[in-house]
């Protein structure tokens, strides 16, 4: 059986050099050309010639498990966190997203020093989500390996990558500086149009 060309590659929203120094044109190389290409490689292979070639990537997430929820989960997460990320982003939240961040947290250091321990950690591979129930209440959640708090009915709203992959050419074994860094490029204007589709659809 062909592999499906149902979903593709999405290409990456800025050049390869622009979130250097904080992530390297030598890690989103490998990050999105190589390990990413190849989670939507797979779940292309995986879902041709059966029901799930019909779904959207949110459904087969919600509905498969084992090698297809794996790699769905993980080219669904990999769009989800580059799409994130700005060379020159918004620093800080604003509007109802800034309030919810309060309510939840106290403030967005809080929340950002949160997240990141959380990410240090969390063993082994995974993801650290900031994400919403469907009255737009914040939460964090730690996932294993591919894991997406889609799978327990919330909104994902920012995805930390803590896979070695994602920090491990330029940091070496210290996540922590991998975290730091990545605060340094993430937009919080995504962060915002996210959030505000919350109860849209
Ligand atoms: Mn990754």
């Amino acid at each position: 059986m062909a592999a499906s060309t149902k979903f593709s590659l999405a290409p990456l929203p800025y050049d390869m050099k622009a979130l250097a120094p904080h992530i390297s044109e030598e890690t989103l190389l490998y990050h999105h050309d190589k390990h990413t290409a190849a989670y939507v490689a797979k779940l292309n292979e995986l879902i041709a010639g059966t029901p799930y070639e019909e779904m959207s990537l949110e459904d087969i997430i919600r509905k498969a498990d084992g090698p297809l929820f794996n790699n769905a989960a993980q080219a669904w997460n990999h769009d989800f966190y580059f799409a994130a990320l700005s060379p020159a982003p918004q620093q800080m939240p604003s509007g109802t997203l800034l309030e919810a961040v309060n309510a939840a947290f106290g403030d967005t250091d809080t929340l950002r020093q949160k997240m990141t321990q959380a990410a240090v950690g969390l063993f082994g591979s995974g993801w650290v989500w900031l994400a919403a129930d469907a009255n737009g209440t914040l939460s964090i959640v730690s996932k294993p390996n591919a894991g997406n708090p889609l799978t327990d009915g919330l909104h994902p709203l920012l995805a930390i990558d803590v896979w070695e992959h994602a920090y491990y050419i330029d940091y070496r074994n210290v996540r922590a500086d991998g975290v730091k860094a990545l605060w340094q490029v993430i937009d919080w204007r995504v962060i915002e149009s996210r959030y505000a589709t919350i109860g849209t659809k």
